[in-house]
């Protein structure tokens, strides 16, 4: 089982690069965002609680984000694969590529103490993470990008002084982690200033490289 953490400032693209190599590798995709928004719209408790809290461009309380993202985890580790019955050898006969299972977490971690719950997490199932890529897209860029996304996504944390708050969060709280993986030796940086064919390419070949994918 292979596990990636996809890692960006907001407008890096981080949500659009994660989507297209789960599809590519056929791993889980597991976005913390996803798994709010989801709460959220389906009006639970637990999404109740944190609706303004997303709104206001805010992190989520780590009781509630890490209770979804456990749950996430263990749903894939506990559920039997949906391609268990398919024998890979039958796979390989036919030509198919056989891909190593594995999950891609977005979102996750925002901050020190988070990487190090989901250390933890991993740990308790018997997991580790095998490779943080960080997309790096130079600020002026960040910037465009988001008030582009912001005139079309709809979602109410994209306006201008929301999205100000949430980088300043990043700078303050989740840049952080990068220095956390860079000294566990896990961190790729990976050029994210082009289109985002050019970036999925890189993240690819870099994965390839690294992981023999
Ligand atoms: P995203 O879709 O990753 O941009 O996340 C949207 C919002 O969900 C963030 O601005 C936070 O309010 C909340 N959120 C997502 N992931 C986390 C996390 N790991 N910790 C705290 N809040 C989070």
């Amino acid at each position: 089982m292979i596990n990636i953490v996809i890692f960006g400032a907001p407008g890096a693209g981080k949500g659009t690069q994660a989507k297209l190599l789960a599809e590519k590798y056929d791993f889980l995709h597991i976005s913390t965002g996803d798994l709010l928004r989801q709460e959220v719209a389906a009006g639970t408790p637990l999404g109740q609680r944190a609706q303004a809290i997303m709104n206001r461009g805010d992190l989520v309380g780590d009781d509630i984000v890490v209770a979804l993202l456990a749950r996430a985890l263990a749903n894939r580790s506990t559920l039997p694969n949906p391609d268990a019955s398919i024998d890979p050898w039958d796979r390989e006969r036919k030509g198919e590529p056989h891909r190593p299972e594995g999950c891609i977490i977005d979102g996750f971690p925002r901050t020190v103490q988070q990487a190090q719950t989901l250390e933890f997490l991993f740990g308790k199932l018997q997991r580790k993470i095998d490779c943080v890529v960080a997309i790096d897209v130079p600020r002026d860029e960040l910037v465009h990008r988001i008030h582009e996304r912001a005139a079309i996504s709809g979602r109410a944390d994209d306006t201008e002084e929301v999205i100000r708050h949430r980088i300043e969060l990043y700078d303050l709280q989740t840049q952080p982690v990068l220095d956390y993986y860079r000294v566990s030796g896990l961190l790729v940086t990976v050029d994210g200033s082009g289109e985002i064919a050019e970036t999925n390419t890189r993240i690819c070949q870099t994965l390839e490289r690294l992981m023999k994918l």
